[in-house]
C-alpha cells in the first residue's frame, strides 16, 4: 500500500466502489467509437479519414477516436483532468487507447506508411499552473512508448481560450481561433507526419486549429488521435 492510497484511499471514481480507480462493472460500460466522422464536414467516413472532397490545403486529414463518450468515459476523463493522484488510471486509459487503434486496420495501415511524431495539444500557462499537468501530455507520452513513437511538444497555446463545451460548431471555431503557436520558429517540420492527441473531441475545431498552424509551418500529414469522440 502506498502513501497515496492511505491519503487516497482507492474507490471506483465512477460509482464509488472501494477497491480500485475503476470497478470492474464500470469497466465493462465502455464502448468503441463506431461513429468515424470526417473532421470537417462531420458525417462518416469509412476510413477515419477526411473526405477528399473536403480537404483543403491545410485541413486535416483524419481522426481516430477509441472510446464513444459516456457517463463512464466523462467522469473517468474527469477525475484523471483534475486529480493528479489519480495518474494511475492512465494505465487503463492508454490501454484502451492503445488496443483501440491498433485494431483499426485504417490507422494499422497509416502507420506503417510514414514516419510519425505524436504532439499532445497543449494547455495555457494559467491552465496548466492550475492543473499542474496536461492530461494529453501524458496521454501522449504513454501512447508513444506504446508504438514506439517520440512525442515533441511543438505547440504552445497563446490565447487563454474559454470552455468549448457547450458552444456551436461555429462558435467553436471563433473561440479557437489563433490559440496556437509554434512553440519554436526554428523547428524542422517540412515534411514531417504528426499524430496530434487529445482527451476528447467534439467538433474537431481545436485539432483542425491546430493542424492549419503545423500545416502552415510545413508539414505533410496531421492526424487526431482523441481517447474519446463525442
Ligand atoms: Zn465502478
Ligand atoms: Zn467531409
Amino acid at each position: 500500500m502506498s502513501l497515496l492510497d492511505f491519503v487516497f484511499p482507492k474507490g471506483c471514481v465512477v460509482c464509488r466502489k472501494q477497491g480500485s480507480y475503476l470497478c470492474d462493472r464500470c469497466f465493462t460500460l465502455f464502448t468503441f467509437d463506431t461513429k468515424n466522422l470526417c473532421l470537417v464536414c462531420n458525417r462518416p467516413t469509412y476510413n477515419n479519414l477526411t473526405h477528399p472532397v473536403c480537404k483543403k490545403r491545410y485541413s486535416i486529414n483524419g481522426c481516430f477516436s477509441a472510446l464513444s463518450y459516456n457517463k463512464t468515459v466523462q467522469k473517468l476523463i474527469f477525475s484523471f483532468k483534475y486529480k493528479p493522484y489519480l495518474t494511475d488510471i492512465k494505465t487503463t486509459l492508454v490501454d484502451l487507447f492503445y488496443e483501440n487503434l491498433i485494431q483499426n486496420e485504417y490507422f494499422s495501415k497509416l502507420i506503417s506508411q510514414d514516419k510519425w511524431v505524436l504532439v499532445p495539444i497543449p494547455f495555457s500557462k494559467t491552465k496548466l499552473r492550475k492543473r499542474g499537468y496536461n492530461q494529453a501530455e501524458i496521454l501522449a507520452e504513454e501512447l508513444g512508448k506504446r508504438l514506439d513513437l517520440k512525442t515533441q511538444n511543438l505547440l504552445r497555446r497563446i490565447k487563454d481560450t474559454k470552455t468549448q463545451v457547450g458552444r456551436s460548431s461555429v462558435d467553436r471555431k471563433l473561440n479557437i481561433k489563433g490559440a496556437f503557436a509554434l512553440r519554436n520558429q526554428n523547428f524542422k517540420l517540412k515534411n514531417q507526419n504528426i499524430l496530434h492527441i487529445d482527451d476528447v473531441v467534439t467538433t474537431g475545431s481545436t485539432l483542425n486549429e491546430a493542424a492549419n498552424v503545423l500545416k502552415r509551418a510545413g508539414v505533410k500529414k496531421v492526424v487526431g488521435l482523441t481517447l474519446a469522440r463525442d
